[in-house]
Order: C-alpha cells, then structure tokens, then sequence
C-alpha cells in the first residue's frame, strides 16, 4: 500500500475506518450554539423552542455526567426521533435512553448495551467459543457495557440489567453458572419482594 506522502507499507490486508464530521454550518449560520454537534438540552431542543435536533448531528447531555455526548448509531436517531414525536403531540419527556449498538458484519452480529468510557476489568462469557462470546467491561465493581459477538440473549439481558441499574460486579460475574438472564431474574425478584412504601 502507498500513502500520499510516498511511504510503502507492506500489508496483506488493509482496513479503512472512515469518520465523519456532523453538518452543523446551518446550525452555526442561525447563531445555535455547536460543541462537537448541534447542542441540545435533554429534551433535544436547541437554544431556540422551535428548533430540535436529533440524531447523529445532536450533541446531547449523558443522563448520569451532564456531559454533552455525539452518537452516531441507527437506535439513537430512532430514539431521538421518538422522542421529538412524542414532545410535539404533548407528551415531553427527557432522553434517557440506555445507547445500544448493533451491526451485523456478514455472519457475525456485533450488539453493544451501553458505553464503554473507561473500564479496568473485562469478564468473558463463553470464552471457549471464538464465534459467540460477550465481554463485561467493569469501572470497580460497577457494570458499565456488554459487548456481545453472536449472543443476542446476552444483549437483551444485558441492556435491561444496565438500565434498571441492577448491581452487579466482576466477582457476581466470575461466578461458576453465572448467566446475565439469571442475574436480572434474581434482581427483578428481589426488587419485585421489596415492600411497598
Ligand atoms: C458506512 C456506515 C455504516 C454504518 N453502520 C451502522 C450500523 O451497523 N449500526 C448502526 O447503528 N449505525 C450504523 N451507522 C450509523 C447510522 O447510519 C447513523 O447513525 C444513522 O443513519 C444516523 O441517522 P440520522 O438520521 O441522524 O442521519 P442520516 O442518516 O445521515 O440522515 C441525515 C439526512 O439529512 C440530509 N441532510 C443533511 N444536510 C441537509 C440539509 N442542509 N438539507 C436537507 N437535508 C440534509 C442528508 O442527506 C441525510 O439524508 C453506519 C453509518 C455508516 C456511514
């Protein structure tokens, strides 16, 4: 392979990762403030009540930091949209969607429940299986996101225990016969036998 500036790079496969940059000149141009994305406030309006914007052009507030986040999948601009539709016809509410990520990549599906912003520990389920594994990423003993390779059940669980915010740790994780659809069947029974009131 060569580059523009004449270097050769002896490869037998190369892969290219392309980016993108948000539009964001119109939003600019009506003096909306831009940071990385069109900025919104939680309910995904901009400065101006009758400008909203969604999807991967949107830098919204992360529920738990306030941080302004850039997502650029299919589910985010589904839920963005959702939500707008939703504030229009008289029901507004504030995005607090859980990101979750899904590609499918010939025969292997890619599904990702949460955010990986940092973790120190990685557990593996189905490790003897090069074809269909998850991997935990912990921060301490908090759950933080699941990356799964051709384990959708473990996606679903995975994005249900993250947002109920059910606690689970490296060492629940490591233990023999641990599953993440038996550990939201044990949280959602103990939350279901806590008293009311
Ligand atoms: C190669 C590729 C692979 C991807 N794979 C996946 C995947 O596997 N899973 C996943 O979740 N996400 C994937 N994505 C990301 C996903 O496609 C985007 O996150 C999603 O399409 C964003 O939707 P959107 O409506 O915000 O923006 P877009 O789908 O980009 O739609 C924006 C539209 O606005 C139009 N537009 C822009 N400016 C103007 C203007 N001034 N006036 C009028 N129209 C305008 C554009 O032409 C475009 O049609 C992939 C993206 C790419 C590029």
């Amino acid at each position: 392979m060569e580059l523009a500036d004449g270097r050769r790079l002896p490869t037998d496969l190369v892969l290219i990762g392309v980016g993108v940059t948000p539009r964001t000149e119109l939003a600019t141009l009506a003096g909306l403030p831009v940071s990385g994305g069109i900025t919104v406030d939680s309910r995904l309006l901009t400065d101006d009540p009758y400008v909203s914007a969604i999807g991967d052009c949107a830098a919204f507030p992360q529920v738990r930091s306030g941080s302004l986040l850039r997502l650029e999948s299919v589910q985010n601009a589904v839920g963005h949209a959702q939500l707008v539709a939703e504030r229009l016809t008289g029901s507004p509410r504030a995005y607090a969607e859980l990101p979750w990520f899904w590609s499918d990549q010939y025969a292997t599906t890619l599904q990702i429940a949460g955010l990986d912003e940092g973790h120190d520990t990685e557990v593996v389920l189905g490790a003897d299986d090069p074809d269909a594994f998850s991997v935990l990423l912990f921060r301490g003993e908090e759950l933080r996101a699941v990356e799964s390779v051709n384990r959708p059940a473990d996606h679903l669980a995975a994005r249900q225990l993250l947002q109920s915010g059910a606690s689970l740790g490296p060492g629940d994780a490591t233990a023999p016969g641990f599953t993440l659809k038996g550990h939201l069947a044990r949280h959602r029974a103990g939350a279901a036998a806590l008293p009311v009131g």
